[in-house]
């Protein structure tokens, strides 16, 4: 069945257990044998912005108070070979 709130379609029953015990319903997610949580579901979508950014890494050789120290990881190398060509 198809959670209305999120629209995810899973192993779902309603949980009445949970509605006897609190006199609410909720979803219960056989595959995953715990309550279905629908925020939890929502959490890879967040994680999808960060991973977009390019990890930016400073430079060992330059002034760390220097903005231009911080480059993308796949710079780096070329950095250091025609920056600091002479500590090599
Ligand atoms: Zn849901
Ligand atoms: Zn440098």
């Amino acid at each position: 069945m198809i959670c209305k709130k999120c629209g995810i379609d899973g192993n779902f029953t309603w949980d009445q257990q949970h509605n006897e015990n609190t006199g609410k319903w909720r979803l219960f997610d056989l595959s995953m044998e715990r309550p279905h949580d629908c925020s939890h579901e929502k959490a890879p979508e967040a994680s999808l912005e960060t991973t977009t950014q390019i990890p930016r890494v400073k430079c060992p050789k330059c002034d760390p108070l220097k903005d231009s120290a911080w480059m993308e990881r796949n710079k780096l190398q070329d950095h250091i070979k025609t920056a600091h060509f002479g500590f090599w």
